[in-house]
């Protein structure tokens, strides 16, 4: 199929009704503790304030990353690497459920890093 080339949004086809459900379900649940940790953060009382500050930062970038996979979820391409386009397999989405990227392009990102 010719038409599998161009650059349309493919709904991830291996995530079943129910298995994408549970996985919207726990981007909203780490959703609401990010918040939540973030508010905290904002005036920690048992934290070094420098300390606090690094954790604050990394819990906007949680953040930002679930709104990216919700942003995904409404474009139907949630569940597919933003990189090579494959699936990426469901235990890896419940484990780490704003994953981006498939296991082979992520351990490539890290490295690249370094
Ligand atoms: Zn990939």
């Amino acid at each position: 199929m010719s038409t599998r080339l161009e650059a349309t949004p493919v709904a991830a086809a291996h995530l079943s009704t129910e298995e994408r459900a549970r996985l919207h379900r726990l981007l909203l649940d780490e959703h609401v503790a990010q918040r939540t940790r973030a508010v905290e953060l904002q005036d920690p009382l048992d934290l070094e304030p420098d300390l606090a500050e690094v954790l604050l930062v990394r819990c906007h970038e949680a953040l930002e990353e679930i709104e990216a996979a919700f942003k995904l979820f409404d474009e139907g391409t949630y569940g597919l690497c933003g990189s090579c386009g494959a699936a990426i397999h469901y235990d890896r989405l419940e484990a780490v459920p704003a994953a981006r990227h498939c296991l082979a392009c992520q351990s490539g990102r890290d490295r690249s890093l370094r």
